[in-house]
């Protein structure tokens, strides 16, 4: 499915380093320096989402879905080059490369470590 631009040629699609639930830091930005845990991963734009990570306030009105009306804390999205992942095992901010294990799973690998981070 092509992305909708409205003009010039379709961006360039990497594939998005990390996955929700890993803990990121952020490289840049107003966010620079901060944890956190990635909510959502959305490939097609190349952002994610992270815990406490460009916050701002959003005045919501109480509907059927949201009871409590009021100024709500909520996270937007950011580009995905933006966020390094933490290595859960070395709990660095590291750069990731693929490797494929014997059985031929493909998973993704700590460049700081060594480690495999993916089971
Ligand atoms: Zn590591």
């Amino acid at each position: 499915m092509p992305l909708k631009t409205r003009h010039g040629p379709e961006p360039v699609r990497r594939p998005v380093h990390v996955r929700s639930g890993d803990t990121v830091v952020v490289i840049s930005g107003k966010d620079r320096g901060k944890r956190g845990k990635v909510l959502r991963v959305l490939p097609k734009v190349n952002r994610v989402v992270v815990e406490g990570v460009n916050v701002s306030k959003k005045h919501v009105r109480p509907n059927q879905k949201v009871l409590q009306g009021g100024i709500i804390d909520q996270e937007s999205a950011v580009d995905a080059s933006n966020v390094m992942l933490v290595c859960r095992s070395c709990h660095e901010p590291a750069r990731t490369g693929i490797t494929t294990l014997e059985d031929g799973r493909r998973v993704r690998r700590c460049k700081r470590c060594g480690e495999t981070l993916d089971r």
